[in-house]
């Protein structure tokens, strides 16, 4: 690259041609845009049952859960809440929250009374579907907020609506609906650069590009074609296997296998029966299997490439991974929900595969943007230099619901996205992520807001102060561990601490450790020095 004027900003973008996405469609139309082409091949395969729903099963399930919706008064901009693990019921309301032009927010099953009760209510849900073993979880919330609940099982719940009547509806039931581009389709949380979990409002346009990003145009080998098998076992609710697994497979005409949850010896008997070609996994996955003594005896011969993302891989797990599967390549892939989610991926499974470094995120996506900035400046910095990778496209959210101040301080008025994360492109146009500005922290690939954590350490009489930050651990990656001011007079232990955050939230954003100390440090505008923090817990260095 030649010199660059100190004003002139340093753009780097795909090593691919950018592609026409031009199209005005829905998303749920995208995705089955070749529904005649792949109408009777396998779309959704329940690793559980067996049970095998074909691409026109599955979009003939969606316009009549579509038409059911419509039938309980969810209209047209309407929020519904998924509480399910993967499963194909969980498939088809999302599809078919597209073909009614509602907006479906996703969260985790496993989340306590509490957690669901603030999602569902900062999303202004008017409807749950979940499984009946989560319904005691939501009962209070639907009393007080007239939100339905619709439950999967085979039987009836008392007070709930089931899956199985909706999805008996006629689909012509369905009045048209008018879906514009820029309407919100899906409402993950996320804490983001900053504060409270938030809804990420991610519109038809958003998910299309970015699923084309991804799969589309002049190299339709880029990730994964019809034949493949693809295994669906991160879970639905995050954008990761939501977009990248679900969407990008179905637009292909993929095979997807669904696991409800990760277990290493289940998931290599699926690799087994069904000859999974594709493996989008998160790192703890792959440790998991490089630790399990029963690698070896499976024939795990089909998989042909394994995806990581949601957090980085260390060589050494890179290294023993790919021992164990000689066949299949390894990319690694970048992204961040608010981004649509994926920023930089692994070209090494294009047709004409090119050398991948270790530890590289892949470079940037095709049809977007990218700049790396000094955080204190905001000055574009140039190759090699470490700064905050920013991002721009039409894949990019259209902002946090109801939230237009976080919004405006995530993504800038030229439309650049600011991921918080540090990071530098290097040479060769490959994408490394070094170190984080800010302060989520990564459970396994799951998310824990500090803020979250903070809000209900100093709610209890016995604390005066805290600041959460994240420890690294082996398995994890990082776990939250707690400062904590104790109030006067206050002997409040650690146990009791732990207990106190434990029972009002989801396993991974237990404390897992607490240190008592005198103060938090703060700047003077009142904002935790997390740096501070995170440097004395590296150095051990306690009070
Ligand atoms: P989420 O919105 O839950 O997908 O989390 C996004 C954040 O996860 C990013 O902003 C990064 O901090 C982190 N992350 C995602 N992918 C990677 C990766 N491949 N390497 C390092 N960090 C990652």
């Amino acid at each position: 690259m030649g010199s660059i004027a100190p004003t002139e900003e340093t753009i780097f973008r795909s090593k691919l041609p950018d592609i026409e996405i031009t199209k005005d469609i829905p998303l749920h139309s995208y995705c089955f845009e070749r529904l005649a082409e792949f109408a009777d091949r396998p779309c959704v395969v329940d690793g559980a049952t067996g049970k095998v729903l074909t691409y026109a099963e599955v979009d003939a399930a969606a316009r009549r859960f579509a038409a059911g919706l419509h039938g309980v008064g969810i209209g047209r901009g309407d929020v519904f809440m998924i509480l399910l693990r993967n499963s194909p019921e969980f498939v088809v309301a999302f599809l078919a929250a597209s073909h009614r032009g509602a907006i479906a927010t996703t969260a985790n099953p496993a989340y306590t009374p509490g957690e669901i009760h603030k999602q569902a209510s900062g999303s202004g849900a008017r409807l749950i579907i979940t499984e009946s073993c989560h319904v005691e979880k939501i009962r209070d919330l639907a009393a007080e907020r007239g939100v339905s609940i619709v439950t999967v099982d085979d039987g009836p719940v008392e007070g709930c609506r089931r899956f199985a009547d909706l999805l008996a509806t006629d689909a012509g039931a369905l009045p048209a609906v008018e879906i514009d581009q820029d309407d919100v389709v899906a409402l993950p949380y996320s804490s983001g650069t900053t504060g409270l979990p938030k809804g990420v409002m991610l519109t038809h346009r958003n998910l299309i590009t970015s699923v084309a990003q991804q799969v589309d145009g002049a190299n339709p080998n880029l990730y994964f074609h019809k034949d493949d098998v693809l295994l669906c076992v991160l879970p639905l609710f995050h954008i990761y296997s939501l977009n990248s697994v679900l969407l990008c497979g179905l637009r292909v005409g993929a095979s997807i296998l669904i696991m409800r949850r990760f277990e290493v010896v289940p998931l290599m008997e699926l690799v087994q029966r069904y000859k999974v070609t594709i493996a989008p996994f998160v790192p703890p996955i792959v440790l998991e299997f490089v630790k399990s003594p029963l690698v070896d005896s499976y024939d795990l011969s089909s998989i042909r490439m394994v995806m990581s993302g949601a957090a980085p891989m260390r060589k050494e797990l890179e290294d023993k991974f790919m021992a164990k599967l000689p066949n299949a390549r390894l990319g690694q892939g970048y992204g961040m929900t608010e981004a649509g989610p994926v920023i930089s991926m692994c070209l090494a499974f294009a047709k004409e595969p090119c050398e991948v470094k270790s530890g590289a995120c892949g470079t940037v996506v095709r049809n977007a943007e990218m700049k790396v900035v000094d955080p204190d400046t905001g000055v574009s910095l140039g190759r090699s230099q470490h700064g905050e990778i920013c991002i721009k496209g039409a894949q990019i959210m259209k902002g946090y619901i109801n939230d237009p101040e976080a919004t405006n301080d995530t993504v800038d008025q030229e439309g650049w996205l600011h991921t918080g994360d540090i990071g530098y492109v290097d040479d060769d146009d490959e994408v490394f992520i070094v170190d984080r500005l800010k302060e989520i922290i990564k459970y396994k690939g799951f998310q824990v807001a500090p803020a979250e954590l903070e809000a209900l350490l100093i709610a209890h009489p016995s604390i005066a102060d805290a600041a959460v930050v994240p420890m690294k651990d082996e398995a994890a990656w990082e776990v939250p561990v707690a400062f904590v001011v104790r109030s006067n007079g206050s002997e409040i232990t650690e146990d009791e601490i732990k207990q106190h955050v434990s029972k009002q939230v989801v396993f991974y954003k237990r404390i897992k450790k607490v240190f008592f100390t005198e103060a938090i440090p703060k700047a003077p505008s009142g904002k935790i020095l997390r740096k501070d923090l995170r440097a004395k817990l590296a150095a051990r260095f306690l009070d």
